[in-house]
Protein backbone atom coordinates (compact mmCIF):
# COMPACT_ATOMS: atom_id res chain seq x y z
CA UNK A 1 0.00 0.00 0.00
CA UNK A 2 1.37 3.60 -1.22
CA UNK A 3 2.30 5.28 2.22
CA UNK A 4 2.53 9.23 2.15
CA UNK A 5 4.33 12.07 3.34
CA UNK A 6 2.60 15.48 3.17
CA UNK A 7 3.78 19.12 3.90
CA UNK A 8 2.55 19.58 7.87
CA UNK A 9 0.74 22.91 7.24
CA UNK A 10 -1.83 20.79 4.51
CA UNK A 11 -2.96 18.64 7.54
CA UNK A 12 -3.61 21.82 9.61
CA UNK A 13 -0.45 22.21 12.00
CA UNK A 14 0.33 25.67 12.65
CA UNK A 15 3.48 25.82 11.15
CA UNK A 16 3.39 28.24 8.25
CA UNK A 17 5.97 31.61 8.55
CA UNK A 18 2.67 33.54 9.74
CA UNK A 19 1.93 31.17 12.46
CA UNK A 20 -0.99 29.68 10.48
CA UNK A 21 -2.04 26.70 8.46
CA UNK A 22 -3.58 25.43 5.00
CA UNK A 23 -5.78 23.20 6.05
CA UNK A 24 -6.97 21.63 3.00
CA UNK A 25 -9.78 19.41 3.24
CA UNK A 26 -9.43 17.64 0.01
CA UNK A 27 -6.51 16.55 0.55
CA UNK A 28 -7.54 15.42 4.14
CA UNK A 29 -10.21 13.36 2.21
CA UNK A 30 -7.57 11.59 0.10
CA UNK A 31 -5.64 10.69 2.60
CA UNK A 32 -8.98 8.98 4.83
CA UNK A 33 -7.86 5.35 3.48
CA UNK A 34 -4.47 6.30 3.38
CA UNK A 35 -1.19 5.55 5.50
CA UNK A 36 0.46 9.16 5.67
CA UNK A 37 2.80 10.84 7.98
CA UNK A 38 3.04 15.00 7.96
CA UNK A 39 6.11 17.11 8.15
CA UNK A 40 7.59 20.38 8.08
CA UNK A 41 10.78 21.05 5.97
CA UNK A 42 11.26 24.62 7.18
CA UNK A 43 10.58 23.67 10.88
CA UNK A 44 12.63 20.44 10.53
CA UNK A 45 15.37 22.67 9.15
CA UNK A 46 15.68 24.63 12.27
CA UNK A 47 13.70 27.60 11.51
CA UNK A 48 11.14 29.16 14.12
CA UNK A 49 7.54 30.02 13.73
CA UNK A 50 6.53 32.51 12.72
CA UNK A 51 9.46 33.69 10.92
CA UNK A 52 10.03 35.87 8.14
CA UNK A 53 8.69 34.71 4.85
CA UNK A 54 11.36 33.45 2.39
CA UNK A 55 11.66 33.24 -1.35
CA UNK A 56 14.57 31.35 -3.62
CA UNK A 57 16.11 33.37 -5.12
CA UNK A 58 18.86 31.93 -7.75
CA UNK A 59 21.18 29.35 -5.78
CA UNK A 60 19.57 30.78 -2.68
CA UNK A 61 17.23 30.95 -0.12
CA UNK A 62 16.56 34.26 1.02
CA UNK A 63 14.33 36.00 3.45
CA UNK A 64 12.77 39.56 3.42
CA UNK A 65 15.03 40.67 5.79
CA UNK A 66 17.85 39.98 2.84
CA UNK A 67 19.17 37.00 5.43
CA UNK A 68 20.67 33.87 3.81
CA UNK A 69 19.01 31.08 5.09
CA UNK A 70 20.11 28.43 2.37
CA UNK A 71 21.75 26.10 5.13
CA UNK A 72 17.71 25.65 6.90
CA UNK A 73 15.87 25.00 3.78
CA UNK A 74 18.55 22.50 2.70
CA UNK A 75 19.08 20.62 6.36
CA UNK A 76 15.00 20.65 6.66
CA UNK A 77 14.89 19.00 3.13
CA UNK A 78 17.49 16.51 3.93
CA UNK A 79 15.39 15.78 7.49
CA UNK A 80 12.10 15.72 5.44
CA UNK A 81 13.55 12.91 3.04
CA UNK A 82 14.89 10.90 5.67
CA UNK A 83 11.51 10.95 7.71
CA UNK A 84 10.13 9.68 4.00
CA UNK A 85 12.77 6.76 3.63
CA UNK A 86 12.38 5.70 7.35
CA UNK A 87 8.48 5.44 6.89
CA UNK A 88 8.73 3.96 3.65
CA UNK A 89 6.61 6.92 2.00
CA UNK A 90 6.65 6.62 -1.80
CA UNK A 91 4.30 9.61 -2.50
CA UNK A 92 4.63 13.21 -1.32
CA UNK A 93 1.83 15.58 -1.23
CA UNK A 94 3.81 18.69 -0.91
CA UNK A 95 1.76 22.43 -0.82
CA UNK A 96 1.95 24.87 -3.49
CA UNK A 97 3.78 27.81 -4.34
CA UNK A 98 6.00 27.39 -0.71
CA UNK A 99 10.18 28.11 -1.41
CA UNK A 100 10.32 24.37 0.71
CA UNK A 101 7.26 22.56 -0.81
CA UNK A 102 6.53 24.07 -3.89
CA UNK A 103 5.52 22.10 -7.34
CA UNK A 104 6.72 23.38 -10.79
CA UNK A 105 5.75 27.06 -9.67
CA UNK A 106 7.03 29.20 -6.54
CA UNK A 107 7.65 33.05 -5.96
CA UNK A 108 10.60 34.45 -7.85
CA UNK A 109 12.66 35.80 -5.10
CA UNK A 110 11.89 39.21 -5.40
CA UNK A 111 9.42 39.28 -2.74
CA UNK A 112 6.55 40.69 -4.80
CA UNK A 113 4.06 38.12 -5.35
CA UNK A 114 5.37 37.50 -9.13
CA UNK A 115 6.07 33.21 -9.50
CA UNK A 116 9.05 31.46 -11.47
CA UNK A 117 8.57 28.18 -13.03
CA UNK A 118 10.62 26.57 -10.38
CA UNK A 119 10.57 23.75 -7.39
CA UNK A 120 11.19 24.36 -3.74
CA UNK A 121 13.85 23.23 -2.44
CA UNK A 122 12.28 20.07 -0.34
CA UNK A 123 10.46 18.41 -3.50
CA UNK A 124 13.44 19.11 -5.59
CA UNK A 125 15.22 16.54 -3.64
CA UNK A 126 11.97 14.58 -3.44
CA UNK A 127 11.73 14.42 -7.41
CA UNK A 128 15.70 13.82 -7.35
CA UNK A 129 15.39 10.45 -5.23
CA UNK A 130 12.65 9.75 -7.16
CA UNK A 131 9.86 10.24 -4.50
CA UNK A 132 6.82 10.67 -6.59
CA UNK A 133 5.28 14.29 -5.57
CA UNK A 134 1.65 15.37 -6.06
CA UNK A 135 1.00 19.12 -5.56
CA UNK A 136 -2.12 20.17 -2.85
CA UNK A 137 -3.77 21.73 -6.04
CA UNK A 138 -3.24 18.61 -8.08
CA UNK A 139 -5.40 16.11 -5.34
FE1 LIG B 1 3.92 24.10 4.93
FE2 LIG B 1 6.09 23.26 3.68
FE3 LIG B 1 5.91 25.79 4.46
FE4 LIG B 1 6.19 23.90 6.29
S1 LIG B 1 7.66 24.44 4.72
S2 LIG B 1 4.74 25.60 6.35
S3 LIG B 1 5.04 22.23 5.39
S4 LIG B 1 4.63 24.79 2.94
Amino acid sequence: MTKVIVSACLIGENCRYDGGNCQNNRVLDYLKDKEYIWACPEQLGGLSTPRFPCERKEDKVINNEDQDVTAAFKKGAQSFIALARAHNCTLAIMKSLSPSCGKGLIYDGTFSGKMKEDNGVTTELLLENNIEVIADTEV
